[in-house]
């Protein structure tokens, strides 16, 4: 593609502002706007007329269906394809679409999860149109971003929760500004995740159940080399892996998916893609697209993307940075220190909110990021511990301890300042500083690095957004209230600070001395998925939600029954797998090579030679062999004596599955070590890892 193409191609399949006010009537345009920025109602004519043009424009890109795209709790997207055709009465079709089909869908919905909220005699649920997220053309489909409601109006998806979260932050944002003296209208929250993914080569995946049924590799000894050498990161990027880059960056640039930055990761295998921040609910949209388009892309160049947290053991696995801040619509960056002493107040007060928020809900943010995939991932050696802290770095750090003790902050040794007056310059772009901390201050936005790889980034939004929103309400109480700002400012920043300060860690995270110290200061650390879900419907949390206007009690204990469930499902997923590999494929390949091994020693031996190591060998793997079966047969016996009940289940499958599994896995990699490699029936770590 040559470069003058890309901003033709940029957008090319979208609905976007550009082609809805070359297409739409003026008025129409004006109304759908005003809908857009102030969430006000479309009227059904607007819609229809909305509609229309939409379908001009898309068969004239040559689709054929449309379909209502969205997010149930699952995470993935969903969507149900509809053609536009439509009998004319007279034998013939015509291509039709009426503003009630845009605005609305009816999904027999009985089949996606809703944790007790919908029972499946009330099977209807209903898809809304999200106009604030454009319109989009991928394999000849017009899809419409939607959120997704039950028939009495419980909320069943990812998306409904996050908009009305982007509302509560900009209503006490914006609150917050007016004391300042501005007047801003909405405050948006930005987002920019960073997508890291493996690619293998089709041929491999396609010979591991594991992978195909899991995600992940179930078993697997080390290849003797790994990402030991650190030769990947940055790495320049094989012809292969480079094409599929292009021919990905394309195709999101189709969907006017900002796709910005393509590099090699630390492990073998493991590439990630950045995009340019976008507003909260479109990054969301744009990021679940861009998982699907790399899976996609990735089968057309004989490549399978992976995108589970811990693909293989041993190396690191792959995670989301979700980069995070505010603005107006004014357009100030919230989190950008400012350049006078009244900006830089502001910006300490907003900085002092996050502070707060996080520390005050490390359980929200930590179950945001619960699965059975990252549980591999948090805590090991690569990925940020289980609990929650915040990296400041050493300037601004000096500026919040100056502000709690009550004195002058030094500035690099020479400038002295205080709360009020211009702060030093904050380096920008630190993010490579502190690779350990799980939620870091990177110069004008925060970046949250706990995600997993496959994560819908709407939850963990949702629940910044509100935490924030919380910690700004609280201080706008306070503050609108006060007979002298200024000094009512000094006292609440002060007194907040000092009360939230151990959340703040500048060291290392990954170190066991943090873990301790992290426990001394009383944070948070729950290490598995159950630990940390059974929180989402503490009091404090159903409060938190309750007063925002984001969820209900019912829609939230809903979300946390979906997520237990999703757990025990994915563990018994992959005991089962674990069992049929051990029992399909490496016993026989085992007793294969054994009995070969049996009958070579025994006809040496016959002839005199002396077989004594050989014979050591045979016996160590048929030993290994009765080991696995008998791990084998615990196993399978454990799965079926799991607990009815969801949530005993999913706790009985951290406490005895996956021990069970793990035990299994020891013995079946180590037989892996001594069998003949022609005997093994699936492509081994170096085999995968080093593809060309
Ligand atoms: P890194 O060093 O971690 O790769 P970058 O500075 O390249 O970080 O940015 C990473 C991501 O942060 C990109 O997706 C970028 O668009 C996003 N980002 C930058 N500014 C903002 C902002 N104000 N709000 C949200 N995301 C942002
Ligand atoms: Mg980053």
């Amino acid at each position: 593609m040559a470069v003058k193409e890309i901003p033709e191609i940029f957008g090319s399949m979208v609905f976007n502002d550009h082609v809805m006010r070359q297409m739409l009537p003026k008025t129409v345009y004006k109304s759908l706007k005003r809908t857009m920025q102030e969430g006000t109602a479309l009227e059904s004519d607007v819609a229809d007329v909305v509609a229309a043009c939409m379908k001009d424009w898309a068969v004239s890109k040559g689709a054929t269906h449309f379909s209502h795209w969205f997010q149930p709790m699952t995470g993935i997207t969903a969507e149900k394809h509809d053609s536009f055709i439509s009998p004319d009465g007279n034998g013939n079709v015509l291509m039709d679409f009426s503003g009630k089909e845009l605005v609305k869908g009816e999904p027999d919905a009985s089949s996606f999860p809703s944790g007790g909220l919908r029972a499946t005699f009330e099977a209807r649920g209903y898809t809304a149109w999200d106009p604030t997220s454009y319109a989009f053309i991928k394999d000849d489909t017009l899809f419409i971003p939607t959120a997704f409601c039950s028939y009495t109006g419980q909320i069943l998806d990812k998306k409904t929760p996050l908009l009305r979260s982007m509302d509560a932050i900009s209503v006490e944002a914006v609150r917050t500004l007016r004391l300042f003296g501005k007047s801003v209208k909405r405050v948006t929250p930005t987002v920019g995740p960073e997508q890291e993914y493996f690619l293998i080569d089709m041929r491999d995946y396609e010979r591991r159940l594991d992978l195909k049924l899991t995600g992940r590799t179930l078993f697997g000894s080390p290849s003797p080399k790994g990402q030991e050498k650190e030769d990947h990161y940055f790495g320049s990027i094989r012809p292969r892996v480079k094409a599929f880059m292009a021919d990905l960056d394309e195709e999101l640039w189709k969907l006017g998916i900002p796709s910005k930055t393509e590099h090699n990761e630390v492990a073998p295998c493991q590439h990630e893609m950045a995009p340019v921040f976008e507003t909260a609910n479109i990054a969301t949209d744009a990021n679940q697209l861009t998982m699907e388009v790399m899976k996609q892309v990735a089968e057309k160049h004989g490549f399978a993307c992976l995108l589970h947290e811990k693909p293989f053991e041993g190396i690191n696995g792959s995670g989301k940075h979700n980069n995070w801040s505010l603005t107006t619509d004014t357009g100030e960056n919230l989190f950008d220190p400012g350049k006078t002493p009244s900006e830089n107040a502001q910006f300490i007060l907003f900085l002092t909110a996050v502070i707060k928020a996080v520390d005050e809900n490390q359980d929200l943010l930590r179950l945001s990021v619960a699965s059975a995939g990252n549980d591999h991932r948090l805590g090991g050696n690569e990925a940020p511990p289980a609990i929650l802290s915040i990296f400041v770095g050493e300037e601004l750090e000096e500026v919040i301890n100056s502000i709690i003790e009550g004195r002058i902050a030094r500035s690099g040794g020479r400038n002295r300042i205080e709360l009020g007056m211009v702060l030093p310059k904050l380096p920008q772009d630190n993010s490579d500083r502190n690779r350990t901390s799980p939620f870091a201050f990177t110069g004008n936005k925060f970046e949250f690095r706990m995600l997993g790889s496959s994560f819908n980034i709407a939850c963990t939004n949702t629940i910044l957004n509100t935490a924030v929103a919380e910690s700004l309400r609280v201080f706008n109480d306070e503050l609108e209230g006060s007979a002298d700002f200024s000094k009512a400012l000094h006292v609440l920043i002060k007194r907040e600070l000092s009360t939230h300060s151990r959340i703040l860690f500048n060291g290392n995270g990954y170190s066991r001395e943090w873990e301790e110290e992290a426990k001394s200061r009383g944070l948070l650390n729950y290490k598995r998925t159950p630990d940390a879900l059974v929180h989402y419907t503490d009091e404090k949390n159903v409060e938190l939600f309750k007063r925002h206007g984001i969820y209900t009690r019912e829609e939230l204990k809903s979300r946390e029954e979906v997520l237990i469930d999703e757990y025990r499902k994915q563990v018994r997923i992959e005991a089962l797998t674990m069992l049929e590999m051990i029992r399909k494929q490496i016993v026989p390949a085992s007793i294969s090579y054994s009995s070969k091994l049996a009958g070579s020693v025994a006809s040496k031996k016959e002839i005199g030679l002396d077989v004594s190591a050989e014979l050591e060998l045979c016996r160590s793997i048929t030993n290994d062999i009765s080991a696995l079966l008998s791990f084998a047969d615990k196993l399978d016996e454990d799965v079926r004596k799991t607990p009815e009940d969801v949530y005993e289940a999913a706790r009985y499958s951290a406490d005895v599955l996956i021990p069970d599994m793990d035990s299994s896995r020891g013995i079946a990699d180590h037989l892996e070590t001594v069998v003949d490699k022609k005997e093994w029936p699936m492509p081994t770590y170096s085999d995968i890892l080093f593809y060309c």
